[in-house]
């Protein structure tokens, strides 16, 4: 029994009125910063102060203030930003050694869950602490996301998808390759065939707890048999998945390797396209017009092409071939992208293939693409909240923000690979690491 209800069954008023009167305790905190880099894509300031009451940014002010009663936290040694966010993850999902088709067989989804808690842990303590997650069992996420808001267990703040919709026969159908009389109630809840089970799965994704909308319309590298360079679902069905998450306040993110997957989704319009690996200058031009973002996915690209080179027989059969064939054209893609103007948003499609706290090795290939490492730190703030619908709330030290607040040592526009090594993170007002450290608690 807790002390506010030990008092209640006391039955004490006097209690009772000393509680009410009990503010909970306000916390007002100072960080002195000696570079901020606010996550807008603003120049860099120097020596500045983040005034922090509870979980939010009061005000950003020039010089080292110390308003009276506040904790100062100095990092005057520091760059310091907004906390990052990835905007492709699958934090449930982790990378197994050996047969994947054994290992797919004889994992269950409770064996997820306490994985997901590990990679939540690693993934905040990189320095990201907002995380979209576009496909994992709905259910695990959603369990997830809920521990992770109440404080159960420290992990990024988290929107997701659930498990992502798709035809029978493409990337997401989890029977591909298997004995066909193989059945298993999980791996055809995601299918959708018609507008109609479109529109009710979406509702049904919706009543069970996920934020966003994760679409399959081309083939994929890493699943057997189907072709990334196809479409594979319908335009109905497309359009109806949009028209119903976009009237329940939900986004839609779009997996889209090939263009016509690419330039009818967009089309039709969804808010992201993940990988978008054939694009080309008139994908680019529908991308403008309708304010769609890309999701380069550069990591994954990378780490499954060297995956395939050294050790094939850890992937599905086809994937290594797949890999081989897609994966050049992906890198090659980003270059393209940013220089026709297409908005990128940051995302890494973590699975386990890079772990779970690796995340920000993608800066490195953003700027090798030909990203200004300013603009890649952007993509991995402000525009990750804009695509998620959330700028009012995280992606920038602003005031009104939650003081989601990060710091490495040196300067993150002369070496963009320092943000590999977080010293410092604050979310929500409350620190989780410092001086490369965790923070006990
Ligand atoms: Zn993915």
């Amino acid at each position: 029994m807790g002390l506010r209800q030990g008092l209640l069954a006391a039955g004490a008023c006097a209690a009772l009125l000393a509680l009410s009167a009990w503010p909970a305790a306000a916390r007002d905190l100072v960080i002195h910063a000696g570079r901020l880099i606010d996550g807008t894509g603003k120049a860099v300031r120097t020596e500045v102060s983040i005034v922090v009451h509870d979980d939010r940014i009061v005000s950003v002010e020039s010089g080292y203030a110390t308003p009276a009663g506040a904790e100062v936290i100095d990092l005057s040694g520091s760059t310091v930003l907004p906390g990052l966010i990835d905007d492709h993850i699958h934090i449930t999902q982790s990378f197994h050694k050996g047969d994947p088709i054994h290992t797919a067989m004889t994992r269950t989804s409770f064996d997820d869950e306490i994985d997901a808690t590990v990679n939540a842990r690693n993934t905040l303590m990189a320095g990201f602490t907002s995380a979209r997650d576009v496909g994992s069992q709905t259910g695990v996420i959603v369990a997830l996301k809920r521990a992770i808001n109440a404080g159960v267990i420290p992990g990024p703040r988290l929107w997701v998808a659930g498990t992502p919709l798709g035809p029978t026969g493409g990337h997401g159908d989890e029977a591909n390759g298997l004995d066909p009389e193989l059945e298993h109630p999980g791996w055809t809840s995601n299918l959708i065939d018609s507008p109609e089970t479109a529109r009710k799965t979406v509702r049904r994704l919706r009543r069970e707890g996920v934020d966003l909308i994760k679409i399959m319309p081309s083939g994929g590298v890493m699943s057997i048999g189907d072709d990334p360079a196809l479409q594979l679902m319908e335009d109905d069905e497309i359009k109806a998945v949009i028209e119903t998450a976009h009237s329940l306040g939900m986004k839609v993110a779009a997996h889209a390797h090939g263009k016509q997957a690419i330039d009818h989704t967009i089309s039709l319009g969804v808010d992201s396209i993940e990988h978008g690996t054939y694009a080309d200058a008139e994908s680019y031009k529908l991308f403008k017009a309708r304010g769609t973002y890309l999701v380069p996915t550069m990591l994954v690209g990378s780490k499954v092409y060297e995956h395939a080179k050294t050790h094939p027989e850890d992937l599905n059969p086809s994937t290594a071939q797949k890999a081989m064939t897609v994966v050049p054209y992906m890198l090659k893609n980003l270059h393209n992208a940013y220089e026709a103007g297409v908005k990128i948003a940051f995302g890494t499609d973590t699975f386990g293939m890079s772990n779970h706290g690796e995340n920000a090795q993608e800066f490195a290939l953003l700027v090798g693409a030909g990203m200004p490492a300013m603009e890649a730190i952007k993509a991995a703030t402000w525009n990750a909240a804009d695509l998620i619908g959330d700028t009012n709330d995280v992606g920038s030290v602003q005031p009104g923000r939650f003081a989601d607040i990060i710091a490495v040592t040196g300067d993150p526009l002369q070496d963009v690979r320092v943000l590999e090594k977080v010293q410092f993170v604050m979310k929500g007002g409350v620190v989780y690491k410092s001086g490369g450290q965790a923070v006990a608690r």
